[in-house]
């Protein structure tokens, strides 16, 4: 129960975000609520047991680490370690009718090189890779910090760019122009393409440009762009900042769901269930880490069908007995999976994919990224699993939205589950020496060890509209006058594209009423693992 009537502020949800607006506001002396609907904290970034009887514990949901500052991790003083993947990525391939692949080795540019020479049959593409990522890296550098600061102006945001041609190419002008400018080979074009994609339903040429915020922010984290694996899973993530919230003094009731939120504008009342009891709860300010489309429900608006968010991904949890065996015998498959991996995500198939999908149809090689966390992180692993060698590995299928799981409106089971399953496993079945399923472990029921994740058990599951997994499309870390909204759709009493002055519009986190913010993926400049909306609340709560 809460141990008072009405607090400075309440957060609606104890994701990894409402946790971070938690703490820092508990940190600053604010009496701070947070409800979690579920039985547990950390939304999309938390680890579990996954199979029944087996000591590890996955990432079920979200598994790398880029966009979170050390400035959060430092100023919440967070117990909590990421680890660099030596191995950047691996993409296998057939050429000449010999299984091949580009491995890109982070550590060891010479290799590197050797890799694209060997693949493409000249130095161009290499040098072009250097180029276009030394482009990124740049307005990486340039760009990170401001994540955490107020909320620039698009001009603010060009003049600190500084680099016309890269504003042009990643603000302006759909990505694909620039891949197709700087690239030649199919492959090589698919792996950079593929940023651009992740959990986001569009295509290279896609004139809202959803595809090139997609893909900034999957460039910028950090100021370099790497994933790093998050040391003890997601879920230690999330327990180091519910760790921190509580000490500062924040409460978190778990198995709390809101069901309204009625605000006149500078007090608000929050009713939830918690079992099969109502209760209600004052708060000066409400930050809230659901959706922005759960947001308007809470407060009695009615969102635009029109504009509701979709998730199109796949993600498949496994645990095998031993890596597989690669048909490429040049690479190692510890470090072809230590990096991502890169299945069917050539230029044309992810276009090819694309189409299928838009038609209605699960495409026949869903493109899909695969990592092994246990070769950077054994922790994960139970110590009687870690000595018999066994892996985990993450699967993260693309170009799977959701309208593909229902039809009319309701899920449409596991028929379609099992064909989308398939259509990520038969092209990751062709590259590999052994079947897959000779490599997985088996649960204590005799059971192999693998489940899917389609967009509709995300929703269900986490509350994700749609099963996005960033709450709605991503938007431009700038706030548009002229253009409004840049997230492209407009929900839970968006303010229009942050034009005022307050506090809230300052930092990208505003709703139409004044105390009310968002704090979750769904404010602008949100959506990953990042703690970047829960700290902007937090600031504008503070009125920083
Ligand atoms: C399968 C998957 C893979 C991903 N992979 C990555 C990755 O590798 N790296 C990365 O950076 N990002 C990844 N993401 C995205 C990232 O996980 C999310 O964008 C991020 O976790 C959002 O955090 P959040 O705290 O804003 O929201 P959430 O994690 O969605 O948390 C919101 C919380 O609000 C609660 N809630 C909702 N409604 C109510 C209500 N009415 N009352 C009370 N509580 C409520 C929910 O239960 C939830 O706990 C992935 C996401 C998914 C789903």
């Amino acid at each position: 129960m809460p141990t008072r009537s009405g607090y400075d502020a309440v957060i609606v949800g104890g994701g990894h975000n409402g946790l971070v607006a938690a703490a820092y506001l508990a940190q600053a002396g604010r009496s701070v609520l947070v409800l979690e609907r579920l039985g547990r904290t950390g939304g999309a970034a938390v680890s579990t047991q996954t199979f029944s009887g087996v000591q590890a514990r996955l990432s079920r949901y979200s598994y790398l680490v880029s966009l979170l500052p050390h400035k959060i991790i430092d100023e919440l003083g967070l117990r909590f370690a990421v680890r660099r993947r030596r191995i950047s990525s691996y993409t296998p391939t057939v050429r000449g009718g010999r299984p091949t692949g580009l491995l890109v080795d982070a550590g060891d540019p010479t290799r590197t090189a050797a890799a694209f020479h060997q693949l493409t049959g000249s130095e161009r593409e290499f040098e072009a890779w250097q180029r276009f990522y030394a482009m990124t890296g740049a307005v990486a550098e340039r760009v990170f910090p401001s994540l955490t600061e107020p909320l620039p102006t698009r001009a603010e945001l060009r003049r600190r760019v500084a680099d016309p041609a890269a504003w042009e190419a990643l603000f302006e002008r759909p990505l694909g122009e620039s891949v197709e400018r700087h690239f030649t080979d199919d492959l090589v074009r698919g792996v950079v393409l593929t940023d651009a994609l992740i959990g986001t339903f569009t295509h290279a040429h896609d004139p809202s440009l959803r595809q090139n915020r997609c893909f900034l922010y999957h460039v910028i984290g950090g100021g370099t762009g790497d994933w790093d694996v998050p040391v003890g899973g997601m879920g230690a993530l999330t327990d180091a900042l519910a760790d921190a919230a509580r000490a500062a003094g924040a409460q978190i009731l778990t198995g709390c769901e809101v069901t309204a939120v009625a605000t006149d504008g500078t007090a608000a009342e929050v009713t939830y269930r918690s079992g099969d009891e109502e209760h209600r709860v004052g708060a000066r300010q409400v930050l809230c880490n659901a959706a922005p489309q759960t947001l308007a429900r809470l407060l009695g608006e009615r969102p635009d069908p029109a504009a509701a968010p979709e998730g199109s991904q796949l993600k498949v949890n496994m645990l095998l007995r031993r890596l597989p065996r690669l048909r490429d015998t040049s690479v190692d498959p510890r470090e072809a999976f230590a990096g991502t991996f890169h299945v069917a995500e050539s230029y044309r198939e992810l276009e090819s994919a694309y189409r299928q999908a838009a038609d209605g149809r699960v495409p026949v090689a869903a493109p899909s990224e695969i990592y092994c966390h246990s070769l950077t992180d054994p922790s994960i692993l139970g110590p009687e699993l870690a000595a018999r060698g066994y892996q985990t590995l993450t699967l993260f299928g693309l170009h799977l939205p959701a309208r593909l799981f229902t039809a009319g409106g309701t899920d449409t089971g596991d028929a379609v589950r099992q064909a989308a399953l398939q259509a990520v496993l038969g092209p990751l079945d062709a590259l590999l020496a052994e079947p897959l399923a000779d490599c997985l472990a088996l649960d204590d029921q005799g059971r192999p060890c693998i489940e899917a994740k389609s967009p509709l058990d995300l929703e269900r599951e986490l509350g994700l509209p749609g099963g996005n997994i960033f709450h709605r499309d991503l938007s431009f870390p700038f706030r548009d006058g002229t253009d409004g909204d840049n997230h492209g759709d407009s929900h839970g009493g968006d303010h229009g594209g942050d034009r005022g002055g307050s506090a809230a519009d300052r930092w990208g986190v505003a709703t139409a009423h004044p105390n009310v913010l968002l704090c979750g993926a769904g404010a602008t400049r949100g959506g990953g693992v990042s703690g970047i909306p829960g700290h902007n609340a937090a600031m504008a709560v503070l009125g920083r």
